[in-house]
């Protein structure tokens, strides 16, 4: 055993400050092996599938004002996923709704990014089967973060569309939210060297897909459509579908090629971590007249005004 090995605590000279632990935690609780911890507390093995093969399986909701929005419909994508990739925790929905409102009151935040997740976990004799591993449930409240800015909320994102195709259904179930993202970073990278906020990646026809984390929307000629394929079923998406039923306007889950996108009336995104946010460029070009739309714009305001509506929220039980 080397010397290193067997005095942890020393540090090797070779190693920069940025090797030991270059993480800034934010501000926030996490629940860890039956315990509620500060996020910089909440760690795990290297030997986890969940790192070392993305075998996982999680959901993002947020907390506004307060109050969970839509926590049934995050909770029934979780435990879909679950299933699906054959993974139990010890706890039922209840229990996880417990653990998240939990996690909230502890770290006080009003306005809060909340997750829970799963993890394959690792098998005690480091069997490679993955019905041995021990599944590893974890969740987390941090504050809420938007995928955009105020500024970027008030005139809208710059999109380029990638090349890049998004992994296939056939190849991963998309209706298990993942962690399967190299597709979408790399359209990420495309996104920033071409001077833009973000990216949309194509699905396996060459249609629009989706984006690190949202889905997309387009109006044209006050119709709304969706990609219908290889995306993850967003709620803030299934949100808009039940909005768009209310106030009467169509809107449908479609194919939407990349020149029906670039020739829309408006086009949006929709996320957990921003809600509806105006895309008003796409690739240099503006969508229409650049400006954010009058259809955006309204759903964006119905949207924020049902996380005060009892039958879509719940309030946090603060201490
Ligand atoms: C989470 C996510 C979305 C958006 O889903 P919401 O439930 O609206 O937050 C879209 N695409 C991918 C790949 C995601 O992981």
């Amino acid at each position: 055993m080397s010397q290193a090995a067997a005095t942890p605590a020393k540090r090797l000279p070779f190693l920069s400050e940025r090797h030991i632990d270059p993480h800034a935690y934010p501000d926030g609780v996490a629940f860890h092996d039956g315990q509620y911890l500060p996020m910089s507390q909440a760690k795990i093995s290297v030997l986890d599938w969940g790192f070392l093969h993305s075998d996982a399986t999680y959901d993002t909701v947020h907390v506004w004002d307060g109050r969970f929005f839509r926590l049934d419909l995050h909770l029934d994508r979780f435990f879909g996923g679950l299933e699906k990739l054959r993974m139990t925790i010890p706890f039922d929905r209840d229990g996880v709704s417990e653990i998240l409102h939990n996690c909230v009151a502890l770290s006080g935040h009003r306005a809060a990014y909340v997750e829970m997740l799963c993890t394959r976990g690792a098998s005690p004799t480091f069997s490679r089967d993955p019905r041995q591993a021990i599944n590893r449930f974890m969740a987390f409240a941090v504050p809420f973060g938007s995928v955009a800015n105020a500024e970027q909320l008030r005139t809208g994102l710059h999109v380029a569309i990638s090349d890049k195709v998004r992994i296939p259904p056939a190849s991963i179930d998309p209706s298990i939210k993942n962690y399967h993202w190299l597709d979408l970073v790399r359209g990420l990278y495309d996104a920033y060297d071409r001077g833009a906020d973000t990216a949309l990646v194509l699905d396996f026809n060459g249609n629009v897909a989706e984006g690190p984390g949202f889905n997309v929307f387009c109006v044209t000629d006050g119709r709304l459509t969706t990609p219908a394929v290889g995306v993850l079923p967003g709620i803030t998406r299934r949100t808009v579908f039940d909005l768009c039923a209310e106030i009467g306007l169509a809107v449908k889950a479609e194919a939407i090629g990349v020149a029906a996108l670039r020739g829309a009336d408006e086009v949006f995104i929709t996320s957990t971590a921003g809600g509806i946010v105006p895309v008003t460029t796409i690739d240099g070009a503006p969508v229409a007249g650049g400006k954010v739309g009058p259809i955006t714009e309204r759903l964006m305001a119905l949207y924020w005004k049902r996380h005060e509506d009892p039958a879509w929220s719940s309030a946090v039980h603060y201490p």
